[in-house]
């Protein structure tokens, strides 16, 4: 087992530094060893081992068994026309397995360890009262759920917290949505999904925190700690499984269960960053996702699960795979039975099958005939058991306290607040008065409000919205309604079109309204189902005949607040041109309105900034900021421009500019903010000490902030690092740093970032994070197109020499 890990700087990558001397630069390289811990402290707990041992001592080899399965009970709709059960007791629909046993056999006879996606007090202690009082050994089932967003109090979709920069918020959101939940008899979320998505096409972009791995990782930690809190036994936290491990989002051609192939580097240094850092912060399980690999399916992939997420990270808890994902390995064609499927899922590290009805038909024959070894099947069990111990299952199995029935009013401000913070104000032109469009003026007006998503609390929860009361939304429409109502002015509503429709019919009385109204807010977007699970689209503009609905109210020469909702970026080319002010509201959750209408009436100035790209056209994707460079930069060519004779032969397009509508990080306020330079507590350092530093700062950056307008408003600083000169190429700009600070008109603040061995190494070619004599750049602004900069050397220091081959860096 690999235990030990090593970091040396590798000889062969070393620069050289003008007055410096010499000695090969690996006699400077400090091997630094460390055992791997355990990464979650409770679960390695030997008091919890000794029960997990003693229980598993006691068991069946199909009570062992039936802890690694898992099932849900399916509605009548989910099955088979010709099924003989009896419809409200029934284990899942699958389409190519036979429903073998009900769910309420299953319970009472130890034959499934937990289920899915059952929730409420009622209906989870049916199945746990069968688990702990009717099977042989009691022990209790570990009911999970998609709880992404909220359980019934709904907040924003995580795409949308991503654009919050706000980690604290998430953190408080999680905690709040694990206690909800618990009083539903829920104890497990499956969430949260930190998949990296670079592609606007992959619909369960809206799952995640955008295209970024350090905001990722800031997320990822900040769900653990909210769901799980300080420890897995108090009455208000859940256990949580990250997914889905590893690199969905990389899916090829933005399309959903689509294959992924990249190098290791790229895995390491951008998608596995908020796994690890969910690991870090004790996640007690993860999820196999349902794609391969570089030809490896992740739910039978022993690189992933074995090496990278329980060797390298010391992951103690379990995996469970995706809905159906080992039965899918059939499909992958690396399984032709599935004995096979079985055998090399759990080989590989998924110890609990998630909905394929493999692992209990297979694996009693595969222990018996030897093909998989009891000691592997032992070793899943406790794994399983270590969680269910360790989250005081036994002591605790029955959903306890008054259940959640419908949004909870307390939380209600919290819920506001993270809608208002997660809303970008992509353009906002000045009108003839001299006054920017937004925010809405606070005096009696006649406002037309037009579109499919005005007034639809069903599109607001977005998709994966836990359970929902659809009454507790409150739409756009009812939330301005109540504001002109106390300014005086009016409010005419007309929905113009569907989401998805080429009928004209509406767009005659939205045109009236527009003409009759001072200024016009549209609501357009997409529906919720058209992002989330399966929701990969290759046309990413509005839907339906919305845009033309758009242009139409555009050309009756009013002011046009177009407010956007949706799942992932869309292509907005038209709009960003010719709207009077664009705002993306994602899907805001419950509060939707009230938030939307602080927002446009200015209580609240904007701060979200994007987590991804927003393309100019599908063609661009993927498309995102930290991309690498190239032998031929586009850089100093006017790409709006055709290209022609020398302009031609660069990294382009020939129809279309390179980079994004709006970029990573960008998002408008109520008022300006200026940055004046960036400084560095140092500017140059030697190897030996950026290698020793591991987590001591080795570089502070400061940069001071000054709000120049005349509202106090909340700007999102960020910090952007690149390296050159490494021995393998690095993204043009990294995230490495971002603050969240409110500042008065007129006030001014320093903002400071740390840069160490975290934030300085890259992943080298032995896979290993790393820090090369380079030359770093620093940028600090308000998006990824910061252009205040500064700069520092890392060198070799007195005594070592460049190897053979070596290059000197711009910076030497
Ligand atoms: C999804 C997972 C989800 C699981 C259970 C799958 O189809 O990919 O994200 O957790 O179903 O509902």
């Amino acid at each position: 087992m690999d235990l030990f890990r090593f970091f040396a700087v590798s000889a062969s990558v070393a620069c050289w530094r003008r007055g410096f001397s010499a000695a090969v630069l690996s006699l400077i390289a400090l091997p630094i060893t460390w055992a791997q811990a355990p990464s979650n402290a409770q679960l390695a707990d030997p008091a919890i081992e000794q029960r997990a041992n003693d229980l598993l001592h006691q068991m069946t080899l199909e009570e062992k068994i039936g802890q690694l399965v898992q099932y849900n009970d399916a509605t009548p709709e989910q099955l088979t026309a010709n099924t003989k059960h009896n419809p409200d007791d029934l284990v899942a629909f699958n389409p190519t397995a036979t429903p073998h046993a009900s769910a309420k056999t299953l319970a009472a006879g130890g034959g499934m360890g937990s289920m899915l996606n059952v929730t409420g007090a009622g209906r989870t202690n049916v199945y746990q009262h069968l688990a702990v009082e009717k099977s042989r050994l009691h022990i209790p089932l570990l009911f999970g759920a998609d709880i992404i967003h909220g359980y019934r109090t709904i907040y924003p979709v995580p795409l949308a917290l991503g654009a919050s920069f706000d980690p604290t918020l998430v953190r408080e959101l999680s905690h709040m949505s694990a206690a909800e939940a618990r009083t539903a008899g829920v104890r497990w979320f499956y969430s949260p999904m930190v998949d990296i998505s670079r592609d606007a096409r992959w619909g369960r972009s809206t799952e995640g925190a955008g295209e970024d791995p350090y905001l990722g990782s800031a997320m990822a930690r900040a769900y653990i700690e909210g769901y799980q809190g300080k420890s897995l036994l108090a009455p208000d936290s859940i256990v949580a499984s990250v997914k889905h491990f590893a690199a969905y989002g990389a899916a090829e051609a933005g399309r959903e269960y689509n294959t992924t192939d990249m190098s290791e580097i790229t895995l390491r240094q951008i998608y596995l960053q908020p796994y690890q850092a969910a690991v870090q912060a004790g996640a007690a399980t993860m999820m196999s996702a349902f794609n391969a690999l570089n030809g490896v399916p992740a739910t039978a992939n022993p690189f992933l699960l074995n090496k990278v997420l329980r060797q390298e990270w010391g992951f103690n808890g379990f995996v469970v795979s995706d809905y159906t994902a080992v039965m899918e390995l059939n499909n992958h064609g690396i399984a032709l039975t599935p004995a096979v499927a079985t055998e090399k899922a759990l080989k590989a590290g998924v110890e609990v099958d998630m909905m394929s009805h493999y692992y209990d038909a297979e694996l009693p024959e595969l222990v018996r005939s030897g093909r998989v070894s009891l000691s592997v099947v032992d070793e899943a069990v406790r794994r399983v058991l270590r969680v269910k111990f360790a989250c005081g299952l036994f002591e605790h199995p029955y959903a306890e306290g008054r259940e959640v029935a419908v949004a909870d009013p307390a939380m209600r401000p919290l819920v506001r607040r993270a809608a208002e913070e997660s809303f970008v104000l992509l353009t906002n032109r000045e009108q003839a008065t001299g006054n920017s469009t937004l925010p809405l003026a606070a005096k009696a007006q006649r406002i037309a409000l037009i579109g499919p998503l005005a007034d639809n609390a069903h599109e607001m929860v977005g998709a994966w919205s836990g359970a929902p009361v659809l009454s507790d939304v409150v739409t756009l429409r009812q939330a301005l309604e109540a504001r002109q109502k106390k300014l005086g002015g009016s409010l005419n509503y007309v929905r113009g079109t569907e989401i998805s429709s080429d009928s004209q019919a509406g767009f005659a009385a939205a045109l009236e309204a527009a003409r009759n109204s001072d200024v016009v807010v549209m609501a357009l977007g997409e529906a919720a189902e058209m992002s989330g699970e399966a929701g990969s689209r290759a046309h990413l503009e509005l839907p339906g005949n919305q845009e033309q609905l758009l242009e139409a109210v555009v050309a009756t020469g009013k002011p046009v607040v177009l407010v956007l909702f949706s799942g992932r970026p869309l292509v907005l080319n038209w709009a960003a041109a010719h709207v009077s002010a664009m705002l993306e509201a994602w899907f805001p959750g419950l509060e939707a309105g009230n938030a939307l209408a602080d927002v446009l009436y200015d209580d609240v100035a904007p701060s979200g900034r994007l987590p991804m790209s927003f393309p100019r056209a599908e063609g661009q994707e993927p498309l995102y900021y930290n991309q690498l460079p190239t032998g031929r930069p586009a850089i100093g060519i006017d790409l709006s421009k055709p290209s022609v004779g020398d302009s031609r032969f660069h990294s382009r397009y020939i129809d279309e500019q390179n980079d994004a509508l709006f970029p990573f990080g960008y998002g408008l306020s109520y008022t300006n903010f200026a940055y004046s330079g960036v400084k560095l507590s140092r500017t140059l350092f030697s190897l030996t000490e950026a290698v020793a530093s591991k987590s001591t700062p080795l570089v502070e950056v400061t940069a001071t902030v000054t709000n120049t307008g005349k509202r106090t408003a909340t700007e999102v600083v960020q910090c952007y690092v690149r390296n050159l000169g490494a021995s393998i190429e690095q993204p043009v700009r990294s995230l490495k740093g971002f603050e969240r600070i409110t500042l008065a008109p007129g006030e001014s603040r320093a903002v400071h970032f740390q840069l160490g061995f975290g934030e300085l190494s890259f992943i080298n070619l032995e896979g290993q994070p790393a820090i090369e004599a380079t030359h770093y750049t620093v940028w600090v602004g308000g998006n990824s197109r910061a252009s205040e900069e500064s700069s520092f050397d890392v060198v070799v220091p007195a005594g070592a020499t460049a190897g053979a081959g070596q290059q000197l860096h711009p910076g030497a």
